[in-house]
């Protein structure tokens, strides 16, 4: 049987869930791509290759070298970057784009958001006067948060940070977190104020909710620009979409 060659773009647990179900098929072969930016990432049952390609000339290069008959973004929606250079690299290639876009999260009745553009906004809109906050934004875009140094600090990330705030306590952790335990977290810490992106999905959903039972503002940093590629909203959805475009047969026992 031709098996037709798939690259994801991943970073996220839909890209691992993805790659999963697609090695399943003899009809695929299935290629994880990540950043490499995770120290040790959740291994999925399928091939992997980690780090950048080196712009949009590196992934159109890498396409035509692997052979590679459809790609799918499956990044975080905050990952820009790579998901603009996804839409000219398959375009360049000429092969199927296939984008999962996770649709953001809605105010909901009883939520207290300040809803700003970018973390910098985050850090500036806490205010003077000093509030224990909840920073699970991940370890990368923390510097702006060194500007606000009056502020106690509770900080997740699956890996450890770099840049130390000066009033500080660090949570190594991996998602996905539930609702029960989120609740128990902003309590135990004091948490005046949560900063989260506006990531959609369900795995980090609970400190929203949580913070909602509690009256707890959320500063809420909303997505960057879409890259332009229409996207489909659920896995299934890629699934559909993926045989659409390679003209394969439906999966079996699924
Ligand atoms: P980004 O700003 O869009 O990407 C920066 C550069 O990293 C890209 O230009 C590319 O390098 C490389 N890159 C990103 N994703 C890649 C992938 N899947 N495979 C190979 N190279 C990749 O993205 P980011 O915000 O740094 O995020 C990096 C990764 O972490 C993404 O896969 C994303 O899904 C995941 N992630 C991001 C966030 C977030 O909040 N940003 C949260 C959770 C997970 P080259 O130009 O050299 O190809």
């Amino acid at each position: 049987m031709i098996s037709r060659h798939v690259l994801i773009l991943g970073g996220t647990g839909d890209a691992r869930q993805l790659a999963e179900r697609l090695a399943k098929r003899d009809d695929l072969r299935v290629t994880l791509s990540l950043a490499g930016r995770t120290a040790a990432p959740l291994q999925p049952d399928a091939a992997v290759r980690s780090g950048g390609f080196g712009g949009v000339e590196g992934l159109a290069h890498y396409l035509w070298e692997e052979r590679v008959d459809a790609l799918i973004d499956a990044t975080h929606p905050f990952a820009a970057r790579i998901s603009a250079n996804a839409v000219t690299a398959a375009k360049d290639a000429g092969i199927p784009l296939i984008v999962l876009a996770r649709p953001a999260w809605q105010q909901a009745v009883g939520d207290i958001w300040i809803q700003v553009d970018d973390v910098a906004a985050a850090a500036a809109v806490l205010g003077e006067v000093r509030r224990t906050v909840f920073l699970a934004i991940g370890r990368q875009e923390l510097a702006p948060f060194v500007a606000a140094p009056q502020h106690r600090y509770i900080v997740r990330s699956v890996d450890a940070v770099d840049a130390a705030l000066p009033d500080a306590e660090y949570i190594l952790a991996r998602g996905p977190f539930g609702e029960a335990e989120e609740r128990e977290l902003l309590l135990r810490h004091g948490i005046d104020v949560v900063v989260s992106k506006n990531s959609g999905g369900d795995a980090t959903y609970g400190k929203v909710a949580a913070a909602r039972e509690l009256n707890i503002p959320v500063v809420m940093v909303r997505r960057p620009q879409p890259s332009g590629a229409a996207g489909v909203a659920s896995i299934e959805e890629v699934l559909a979409a993926l045989g659409h475009a390679l003209g394969l047969p439906a999966e079996r026992g699924e």
